[in-house]
């Protein structure tokens, strides 16, 4: 069983799908990883940065912000939460709905 992520804002989040990706800074080619507590007062708990290559996004990296990585190893050690972290990145990663960010590249032309 794999532990559960917990912001610092108490919300718990059981599954990667529970994130709010937020595509707005496509100028800087980023994507911001929201907590799902609309109150919550981080907001932002990570990033997912990609480059475009020849007119496609590209991967480039994913990190959860310190705080929030401070925060889940010391409720969830240091180890197990660092696993897990790294294991909702990816699976973020693969939830990214590439076309959301293709489309508007395109139409600028
Ligand atoms: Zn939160």
């Amino acid at each position: 069983m794999s532990p559960t992520l917990i912001c610092p804002c108490g919300r718990r989040i059981e599954n990667a799908s529970e994130f709010k990706l937020l595509y707005l800074k496509k100028e800087l080619n980023e994507i911001d990883i929201l907590c799902p507590n609309d109150n919550c007062y981080l907001r932002e708990v990570g990033y997912i940065k990609f480059e475009i290559v020849d007119g496609k996004p590209k991967f480039k990296e994913a990190s959860f912000y310190p705080p929030f990585v401070t925060w889940n190893a010391s409720q969830l050690g240091r180890e197990n939460a660092i696993e897990e972290l790294k294991r909702v990145l990816k699976d973020l990663v693969n939830r990214i709905d590439w076309n959301m960010i293709k489309a508007p590249v395109e139409s600028k032309t």
